[in-house]
């Protein structure tokens, strides 16, 4: 074994780390044994930062009808399930737009205010050069995305405000329908094929997304959907969290065809590191060699090319490999990255450049 590895930085595609604090009393800047990621965690794995899920759960039932908000027990119901995967192949009714600009905002104010009291350790990040330079100075780099665009409006008011809050990644859907389009089921061994595709109000989300160039996320889109952002965006196509369809059958997984899409567009996947998405049988049981995940980096990078794959780790809303367990972990996936033979270069693409690559032709700057 060479002992002389200098440690590579990793830039992370996914988390849910903002439903995870608001549903415990743990704190992002103590080393907790609950959850994924906190500040001491991400420093001893090397996590030089990510992007953090917006993500609205639906509304108790009451709150459904009355288009109320739901309290935050709600997120900690959740939370305390470990995951939010657990939820089943049944697809909620769409929430009331108010309920969801509620409880975003609620979320949102928390990523901000995770910022403000960080002590300059954490920094919101607009653009790529700011994400390197953060990188490069040793503060965590704090990417905000909505996981499913509830909490927009028909007349898209909304994302020109989120924009200017910080916004830079949406996913169109979670796994549930909304006004703009169809998320896919948690369903195994099923395709994304499990729907329409967007609305027409969709579309023009993505239009409008393309000219304030917001990335848009392709995780938990069905394969209409898929196709209809693929037709109509100019930007490139990125998976920020989702794996391969050949070798784990989950309806979150992607197609040959939807991989070849990808990288004709010059975009992106982030290898997600939810057992249920990773194993060729579909299952949740956490002990997995780490091999199985180098085996989904090999087809990523075969059918993709180095430049177009990362990581998205789903930390703090799916279940992880026990050999990693949380971010203190992700060096025990680089190394099964070089005990398969991965040059530092390439595994330096896939920890942390090819997002800053894909980021930087997104967003311009
Ligand atoms: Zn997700």
């Amino acid at each position: 074994m060479q002992a002389t590895t200098r440690a590579v930085p990793v830039f992370d595609g996914h988390n849910d780390t903002l439903l995870d604090l608001a549903g415990s009393a743990r704190s992002f800047f103590e080393r907790s044994e609950t959850g994924h990621i906190d500040l001491p965690r991400a420093r001893a794995g090397n996590l030089a930062g990510g992007f953090f899920a917006v993500f609205v759960p639906d509304p108790a039932p009451e709150a459904a009808a009355g288009g109320l908000a739901a309290d935050s027990g709600l997120a900690s119901s959740i939370a305390a399930g470990g995951s939010i995967y657990a939820a089943t192949a049944t697809m909620p009714a769409p929430m009331a737009l108010e309920y969801a600009q509620q409880q975003s905002l609620a979320t949102i104010a928390s990523f901000l205010r995770l910022e403000q009291t960080s002590g300059g350790q954490m920094r919101v990040c607009r653009t790529a050069a700011e994400i390197q330079a953060c990188i490069e100075a040793g503060v965590f780099a704090m990417e905000l995305h909505m996981e499913g665009a509830e909490a927009i409006d028909p007349g898209l008011d909304m994302l020109d405000v989120l924009h200017a809050a910080g916004l830079r990644s949406l996913g169109i859907c979670w796994s549930r329908p909304n006004r703009f389009g169809h998320g896919v089921p948690f369903a195994f061994p099923s395709t994304g094929d499990t729907g329409p595709g967007l609305s027409e109000l969709g579309i023009a989300l993505v239009q409008r997304c393309n000219q304030l160039r917001v990335m848009i996320d392709l995780s938990h889109l069905n394969a209409a959907g898929f196709w209809d952002v693929a037709k109509h965006s100019r930007a490139p196509l990125v998976a920020t969290h989702s794996n391969v369809h050949a070798i784990c059958a989950s309806a979150r997984n992607l197609s040959e065809r939807q991989l070849d899409a990808i990288r004709d567009s010059d975009g992106l996947v982030g290898l997600n590191f939810h057992v249920g998405f990773l194993r060729p049988d579909g299952g949740r049981d956490p002990d997995i060699a780490l091999d199985i995940m180098i085996d989904h980096l090999d087809a990523l990078l075969q059918r993709l090319g180095p430049t177009r794959v990362a990581l998205g780790s789903d930390f703090d809303g799916a279940t992880m490999p026990a050999a990693i367990r949380d971010a203190a972990g992700l060096p025990a996936l680089l190394a099964a990255m070089r005990t398969r033979g991965y040059g530092e270069d390439i595994i330096e693409q896939i920890a942390w450049r090819n997002w800053i690559r894909v980021l930087r032709q997104t967003w311009g700057e």
